[in-house]
């Protein structure tokens, strides 16, 4: 009988998208997956170190599977972030770890998890990538049968102070665009409807040839992979994330000019004062930022526009924290994704005294969560009468009758299903505005 593995994930979609890569070679080096951890020999935790409190969980996830498992005694491995932050030491914080797989030894578990097999009892691999390396993703193991991810740069360069992922994922590498480009179009020859080109600065976008990108017009390698990606064909093609800095005003004539490209920019400001963006060493203040802001709002297409904040970073005083509230008054995001400022042992910011107290940051959270739910109403309200494209994705948890799906502006839109099937791209006329999603009818 094939050895069964069991790969749990954390975190972000780079995260999805490695399990689904490390699932692949599994496969193919003869390895069975399964989707449920107490059947597995081999048991492997993708991991998150973005926050401190992902970490810990992770650990206690490893004694759950040791405490149930003790007859079996399945084979445990740390893979992802954490596993290449803390390498070995793992072996000493957690007992029962047999492996750690650092972020760029996806491709090498298969090998690692034979040498525990034959005897040895810990192994590590926290190496560069091999040259060459396959980035192939089977389809079976890819998370929907309708969305696919594809990365097009992995790690970061730009080391905000308050950020671990710099030390976790490296610096920035670029895959060349003919692979993105050949991903696209067999994802677009299988039936895929929608990729997400991803990366945590998918705009920092620079590959090392040419290749793939002959012929294509761009201010910038990103624009130009954008518009030799729209050029497969694919129906729907979304990014994430986008750096401020690197935002060129030519990603927005690419919208303009396809239309499988997406209405959707996520742009992450995470302050709206200049003191604290200084200090958290993002390199852009808040003019660079709204000039961005600028040329997405007057693109002759709807764009929606989505962002992150961190509230209560260290120095952040009340006058600093206005400033964001009245950042968010003048961008009037779709979205917003609010965090609360926690140390991450390991970045310059952990060194900064955290003075901004708990009950401070809960209420500054509060408020401009507050405040944002009223400019989001407005929003979501301007949408009742107009048609929408939605990528159907199956039935809604909310009500048997109804289905569910995401828009080209990535909102999240439940109707009213008539005919529609999980993997259609329909029209949806919206009627109703809700606080985190719209509702309509769904229109033949
Ligand atoms: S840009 Fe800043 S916040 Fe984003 S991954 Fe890089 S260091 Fe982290």
């Amino acid at each position: 009988m094939k050895t069964k593995v069991y790969i749990e994930t954390f975190g972000c979609q780079m995260n999805v998208a490695d399990t689904e890569r490390a699932a692949t070679g599994l496969r193919i080096a003869g390895y069975d997956l399964t989707s449920a951890a107490e059947l597995a020999d081999v048991v492997l935790f993708n991991t998150c170190s973005v926050r401190e409190r992902a970490e810990r969980k992770v650990f206690r996830r490893v004694n759950e599977v040791r405490a149930r498992a003790r007859k079996s005694k399945p084979i445990i491995g740390v893979m992802g972030c954490v596993a290449q932050l803390e390498g070995e030491a793992i072996f000493d914080n957690a007992a029962g770890v047999n492996m750690v797989v650092g972020t760029r030894a996806t491709d090498r578990i298969a090998s690692l998890i034979d040498r525990v097999r034959i005897g040895e009892t810990q192994v590590s691999d926290l190496g560069e990538r091999a040259t060459g390396e396959s980035w192939e993703v089977s389809p079976v193991e890819r998370h929907s049968p309708h969305v696919a991810f594809v990365p097009i740069i992995e790690g970061c360069n730009k080391f905000c102070s308050f950020c671990i992922v710099p030390y976790s994922r490296g610096r920035e590498k670029s895959r060349p665009a003919s692979e993105i480009v050949a991903e696209v179009k067999r994802l677009r020859d299988l039936g895929y409807k929608e990729v997400h080109l991803i990366g945590q600065n998918v705009n920092s976008y620079r590959p090392r040839s040419e290749a793939g990108l002959e012929g294509i017009q761009g201010a910038t390698a990103f624009c130009r992979l954008l518009r030799a990606v729209a050029e497969t064909g694919m129906p729907r093609i979304k990014f994430t994330t986008s750096f401020p800095r690197d935002f060129h005003p030519d990603i927005v004539a690419a919208l303009e000019e396809f239309p499988n490209l997406c209405d959707w920019v996520h742009l992450p400001v995470q302050s709206g004062s200049d003191e604290i963006l200084k200090a958290m060493r993002r390199g852009h203040n808040t003019t660079d930022y709204l000039r961005r802001v600028d040329s997405i709002r007057s693109s002759r297409r709807r764009l929606a526009l989505t962002s992150d904040i961190i509230v209560g970073f260290p120095g952040e005083t009340d006058a600093n924290f206005q400033d964001t509230v009245k950042l968010i008054e003048k961008c009037h995001f779709d979205a917003l994704y609010i965090f609360k400022y926690s140390q991450r042992h390991g970045t310059p910011a952990a060194k900064l005294p955290d003075d901004v107290n708990e009950a401070q940051k809960k209420q500054r959270f509060l408020e401009l969560e507050a405040r944002h739910r009223q400019l989001q109403k407005g929003i979501h309200e301007s949408y009742i009468g107009r048609q929408v494209s939605v990528l159907v994705e199956g039935e809604s948890t909310r009500s048997a009758r109804d289905m569910t799906g995401h828009s080209s502006c990535h909102k999240v839109i439940n109707f009213h299903g008539g005919a529609a099937n999980p993997g259609d791209l329909v029209n949806v006329l919206i009627t109703e505005a809700k606080l985190n999603s719209l509702y309509g009818e769904y229109v033949n």
